[in-house]
């Protein structure tokens, strides 16, 4: 085996669903966001994962995501869809019971010609200007809408992860002003809306993130192993250098060991002299820049010759990586390459 492998703990992805279910009451509905090929991490088995555990509504981003979570789920589970009613999603909406989450005029004008009577949501703007009708236009349609018995009434917001931030009472004042004394269930949070507390709530969480064990969910369990195979290990010289552009050089007499991963596989060149990998306990510092397949480790201080060294686990979390590669957890999930052995763990915590 010369990739690395991705373990997938989703028995880990489904106790952090029950954490952030357990946040808000009974009576608010925890539901999975699985855009983005849930997170990188492979969209069937965590949303079968996820079903079996209790999660009846899924979010994706477009509806051909939404096709291939009906692939894998079946029929029962509610597939939502962030960006609404797109020219050319009809069929995929009315074959794969799809809803849509209806974002501005144009696209209640296709839904409500193409499928009459196919249910839908409707996702309002509350100051992140990116998805939803403006309180202009909601005020325009409302009473088109409601009729119809939207399934869903929802917003997002921006600064959620910051619970001191302004922007989150703010965005919930205007989310209240446009759908007070209406009788659709509503949905404000995300992962950061949840923590925010029960204002937040609503009918309906939306998390995502904190599923895949990521800030801003601090008491997630980690989701994401990842050992690397050592393809070789060397002995070098004081003065000698390691890897492209020479940008380490040995002070001492050193053993390298190059491991079978780099930026093609979602290590980003950032990592490069900054990160370090696990034997067991003990850190052995990235040596050099990360190549396109490989990367150079500092083993010298190693009793034994380690077979692979680990990059991400409890120890060193997708969250520490993102960090150091000038990013978010969110990026570094989602950039995590198809080159792995992905192996799907059950029972492991
Ligand atoms: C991505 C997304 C979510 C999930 O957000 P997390 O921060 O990952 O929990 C929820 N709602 C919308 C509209 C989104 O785009």
């Amino acid at each position: 085996m010369s990739t690395g492998r991705l373990t997938i703990d989703l028995d880990a992805v489904v106790a952090n669903w029950r954490a952030l279910d357990a946040k808000s009451g009974a009576e608010v509905q925890t539901a999975a966001v699985v855009k983005a090929d849930a997170y990188g991490l492979g969209v069937g088995k965590v949303g079968r994962a996820l079903a079996a555990a209790g999660t009846r509504r899924f979010f994706v981003a477009a509806a051909e995501e939404g096709a291939a979570l009906r692939e894998a789920l079946g029929p029962g589970p509610e597939i939502s869809v962030f960006s609404g009613h797109m020219s050319g999603d009809t069929d995929m909406v009315h074959d794969l019971g799809l809803v849509p989450m209806l974002n501005s005029v144009e696209q209640v004008t296709r839904h409500l010609e193409a499928l009459p009577g196919h249910p839908f949501g409707i996702q309002l703007d509350t100051g992140m200007n990116r998805l939803g009708m403006e309180p202009a236009e909601w005020a325009a349609l409302r009473d088109i809408l409601l009729p119809q018995n939207p399934r869903l009434i929802m917003s997002h917001l921006a600064c959620a992860d910051d619970p001191d931030h302004p922007m989150n009472h703010q965005q919930l004042s205007a989310f209240h002003d446009m759908t007070d004394g209406v009788d659709i269930p509503r949905s404000l949070a995300a992962t950061g809306g949840i923590l925010l507390g029960p204002d937040y709530h609503f009918d309906l969480t939306r998390p995502g993130i904190g599923l895949y064990g990521g800030f801003p969910f601090e008491d997630a369990q980690t989701v994401v192993h990842l050992d690397l195979p050592v393809i070789q290990i060397r002995d070098v010289a004081e003065g000698e250098t390691v890897g492209y552009s020479n940008t380490w050089q040995a002070e001492a007499a050193s053993r390298v060991a190059t491991v079978a991963a780099g930026y093609a596989d979602g290590l980003n060149r950032h990592l490069s002299n900054q990160a370090v990998l696990f034997h067991e306990d003990t850190p052995c510092p990235i040596l050099g820049r990360v190549s396109m397949d490989m990367i150079g480790v500092d083993v010298t201080h190693l009793r034994e010759t380690p077979k692979n060294l680990t990059m991400l686990s409890d120890q060193q979390t997708v969250d520490d990586l993102a960090e150091i590669a000038g990013t978010i957890g969110y990026e570094f999930l989602t950039q995590l390459g198809h080159r792995y052995h992905r192996h799907y763990a059950r029972g492991r915590t």
